[in-house]
């Protein structure tokens, strides 16, 4: 369903002409409002002329995908009282009890990611998923380092953490599904719910109900954590159930969570360097990897050495750690 039929793409051409048309009367003609104001209402019509772009190209792509992201969708998580981290990497919300609306409870598989807010930062990802929104066998992960999430800096040890799994719905470098994210975050928080829905739509086909929305405080550009909800259809949450939150946080580091400015901890350099783990030696360029990252799959056997090793003992025998995966 990747085809792009040429008239489609003539009538998206024409009704993005007719939008831009209407945000620029809508911009220019924004006349009586404070500055401020105005201001506000500037950014807030490009935000919608881009996401409806967006959505318009991805519509000529993916028949998947309804045209309109529902905002209410969205705005479910945004009240929850962020809980305190306290050595949990995910914690249970409203009793884990789910809080789908009955009308989303259909065997119509979708796909909906909600529009950047305006300091472009992401606000939530919903889907009915099943076999039909899973990558195809044959389907590679592209690379994604093009998108910089809000809060987004290099160095740092971040991780781009997909809202919706690549497993469970195939998107790569969309913006709208990619927050700035800790690898505790992604590990240890939200991929053991990801692997329960995977592997429950993989042994029913069945559907289930899937809504992830980043939390952010005030105008922090990096999110405090995630919070994630799923709800099998056909068995009415017998199969899978859960209303979590996980906690963007890295033990041992600090987070600046406006800046996206982390600071390591001499304590985590420590626990970090004595901990084994498995990673992929370059022996040509004497850098290591983790085993996801993308330089791994394009380096040759001749070069590649898998090892199971200590962080610091590797920079020890001479390698250095990448700068794209930054192990
Ligand atoms: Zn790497």
């Amino acid at each position: 369903m990747r085809t792009v039929d040429k008239r489609t793409t003539q009538t998206t051409i024409h009704m993005l002409l007719v939008i831009l048309a209407v945000a620029l009367v809508l911009v220019l003609g924004g006349c009586g409002a404070g500055s401020e104001e105005k201001a506000e209402e500037q950014d807030q019509t490009q935000v919608t002329t881009e996401a409806t772009v967006e959505t318009t190209t991805e519509a000529t792509t993916q028949t998947q995908e309804s045209a309109e992201p529902d905002a209410e969708l969205f705005a479910a998580g945004a009240d929850i009282e962020i809980p305190e981290y306290d050595g949990e990497a995910s914690v249970k919300i409203n009793g884990n009890q789910p809080m789908f609306a009955d009308a989303l409870k259909t065997t119509d598989s979708r796909e909906e990611y909600g529009k950047l807010d305006k300091r472009g930062r992401c606000t939530g990802a919903f889907a009915n998923l099943s076999v039909d929104t899973q990558p195809a066998p044959s389907e590679e992960r592209q690379d994604i380092s093009s998108v910089h999430p809000s809060g987004w800096r290099s160095g740092m040890g971040w991780e781009r953490c997909h809202l919706i799994g690549w497993q469970l719905c195939g998107e790569n470098a969309n913006e709208k599904n990619l927050v700035t994210g800790t690898h505790y975050m992604n590990v240890d928080g939200m991929l053991p719910y990801e692997n329960e829905v995977h592997t429950y739509i993989e042994e029913t086909g069945n559907h289930v109900l899937y809504l992830v929305e980043p939390v952010f405080k005030g105008k922090n550009m990096v999110c405090s954590g995630v919070h994630m909800q799923a709800e099998s259809v056909e068995d009415d949450g017998e199969g899978v159930s859960f209303n979590v939150f996980c906690f963007n946080v890295s033990p041992g580091n600090e987070i600046d969570y406006k800046t996206g400015a982390v600071t390591v901890t001499d304590e985590a350099v420590a626990e970090q360097n004595a901990f084994e783990r498995t990673y992929v030696l370059n022996t040509n360029t004497m850098k290591f990897h983790y085993p996801s990252c993308d330089s791994v799959a394009r380096m040759s056997d001749h070069n590649k050495e898998t090892v199971t090793a200590k962080r610091g003992d590797l920079i020890k025998q001479g390698y250095d750690p990448c700068g794209m995966c930054e192990p």
